[in-house]
Formats: structure tokens, sequence, C-alpha cells
């Protein structure tokens, strides 16, 4: 795969002139990639669950991988659905006790 040719960037490069989509993106609107603006990072949904079961696979509870990865459980609800892969019923156990909350 490769990757956007903006320094530091690490984004797939899935847009034309061998940028990601946010680099290309930001050079339509603008005529300039604006390369010395950081994109947002937002962790890959694979990546995510990667991190996420490899706690799980060390013996960390559900909950406590949950606090750790640092983003919701619905957040990673949704790296499960993007991957098509089979959800840790406890997540949704734990998604409904935020709402709860909030
Ligand atoms: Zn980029």
């Amino acid at each position: 795969m490769k990757l956007c040719t903006i320094p530091d960037c690490g984004y797939p490069a899935d847009a034309a002139r061998g940028w990601c989509r946010t680099h290309y993106k930001r050079w339509n609107e603008t005529g300039d990639p604006q390369a010395h603006i950081p994109v947002r990072r937002t962790m890959p949904a694979a990546d995510r669950i990667e991190d996420f079961e490899f706690m799980l696979d060390t013996g960390e509870t559900v909950p406590n991988a949950v606090r750790r990865m640092r983003c919701s459980a619905k957040t990673i609800i949704r790296a499960y659905q993007r991957l098509g892969k089979p959800i840790p019923t406890a997540l949704f156990a734990i998604d409904r006790q935020r709402e709860d909350v909030a």
C-alpha cells in the first residue's frame, strides 16, 4: 500500500496526486495541501481491534481494555462492525452503562 507523499502524514494515498484524501481535499479546496497542518489521527479499525484483542488475550478484562483504549465502547463496537468481526457482548453492556450515566 502506498502512503501519502506529504511528510509524516502516514495515511494511505487513496486520492489523486499521491496524496491521502485529506491532503487532496485541502489542495482541491485551497490550492495548497497545507502540509504544515497535521491531519487529525483516527486509528484505523483494524489497528484498534488488534490493540483491543491483544489486551484481552493478555488477560485484561473488557472494561479495563476499553478504558486503556481511551475511546468509547461504541467506537470499538463500530470498529468491529467495520471489519465484520463478531463483537464481544461485554462491549454492549459497557456502552449502555455509559449512556445511562450521560
Ligand atoms: Zn496525507
